[in-house]
């Protein structure tokens, strides 16, 4: 059963039309992702679905109850604030307690609530003290906590993280995907963080311009991104694209070498090229391969990141880290061929 249908939602602030007439579905106990550039709308539908914000067209459903006209407290949601919006004079345990409370809950089960809730999140010996006395990632298991206790059918995180610094970031990631794997409660989580989507979702949304431009688990949009937009938003370092004349299972690179096909390929014609870095490798000794100069070595430790050009093209290989490289080396490189991806440079969609 769905936690969650929208349909045909639209959202306008004066003249900008935020959100394009959305329709998504969200399965109980799914973590859904909405994500997407800044600006794309991502936020403005999370606050549509809490009813912090009004939308002016469609239809929202939680639970199977049309509550597009209710207010957030009606909506059966618990939210989690990019700014934690903990109260600043109340203990740590007052601030996980407060949504209880409100409710009119029996004061032994807030207890018991709180303490589950704060053992779960690591925060049991914190529950006297005041936000201020707390680190920014102790502020945020608060804020989480303060959600999890509520019994709510949604659970809503407005880009939870982005206010932590990168290892913080990375630790708390995971809590909430532990937490969503102990609770199995339905999520929906906005980020602007391609790796936040693809490491937390069991659904990804992409969004663009108010739109939804592909949806699906996070390896569907991966390996199979149905336009440029989407497999240049995912992965990284970045997918390379390289305009290309197909003719006859191969691409002719702008500027000069060709490059085998997928097998199936069907295309004919002018094609964009997708090659992730990472579908590129050293050639071994008597293995055939393009012979490329080297321009940059950008060495991560296990990984060596070598930029080349291709005919006209820049293009990032993402290597085994192995033999040392230098900019001015001369390297062989394979490519799977069978991972290559074809897009139409017209509509920017993929062909193959
Ligand atoms: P995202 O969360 O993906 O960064 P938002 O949902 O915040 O995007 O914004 C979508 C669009 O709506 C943007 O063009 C943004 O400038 C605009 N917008 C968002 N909130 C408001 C607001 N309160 N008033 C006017 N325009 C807004």
């Amino acid at each position: 059963m769905s936690d969650l249908k929208i349909l045909q939602l639209h959202k306008h602030y004066g003249a900008v039309h935020a959100v394009r007439g959305i329709d998504l579905e969200v399965a109980s106990g799914e973590f859904t992702v909405l994500v997407g550039p800044s600006g794309c709308g991502k936020s403005t539908l999370l606050r549509c679905i809490a009813g912090l914000e009004e939308a002016d067209g469609g239809r929202i459903e939680i639970g199977g109850r049309d509550v597009t006209w209710e207010k957030p407290r009606d909506r059966d949601i618990a939210m989690v604030f990019q700014s934690y919006a903990l109260y600043p004079y109340m203990s740590v345990y007052e601030n996980i307690a407060f949504g209880l409370r409100a409710r009119k809950t029996a004061s032994a089960d807030i207890e018991r609530r709180v303490k589950q809730a704060a053992s779960m999140l690591g925060i049991g010996a914190l529950l006297e003290r005041r936000p201020r006395e707390l680190s920014g990632g102790q502020r945020q298991r608060v804020a989480i906590g303060r959600a999890i206790v509520r019994d709510a059918r949604l659970f809503l995180f407005d880009e939870p993280l982005s206010n932590l610094d990168t290892q913080l970031r990375d630790d708390m990631r995971a809590e909430i995907k532990r937490l969503h794997q102990e609770l199995k409660r339905t999520m929906i989580y906005v980020t602007h963080d391609q790796i936040e989507a693809m490491t937390l979702a069991d659904r990804i949304v992409l969004l663009r311009d108010g739109r939804i431009e592909q949806e699906g688990p996070p390896l569907e949009l991966f390996d199979r991104p149905a336009s440029v937009f989407v497999a240049a938003f995912l992965g990284s370092p970045k997918m390379n694209f390289i305009k290309a004349v197909a003719e006859r299972g191969k691409a002719v690179v702008e500027g000069g070498d060709s490059l085998a096909l997928p097998k199936n390929s069907t295309a004919e014609g002018p094609v964009i090229l997708g090659l992730r870095p990472q579908h590129i490798y050293r050639a071994v000794e008597g293995q055939a391969g393009m012979n490329v100069k080297v321009d940059l070595v950008q060495v991560t430790g296990t990984r060596v990141i070598v930029t080349f050009r291709l005919g006209s093209t820049s293009v990032i290989a993402d290597l085994e880290a192995g033999e040392p490289l230098n900019p001015g080396d001369d390297l062989t490189l394979g490519i799977d061929a069978s991972r290559l991806l074809v897009f139409d440079p017209k509509t920017e969609l993929r062909i193959g």
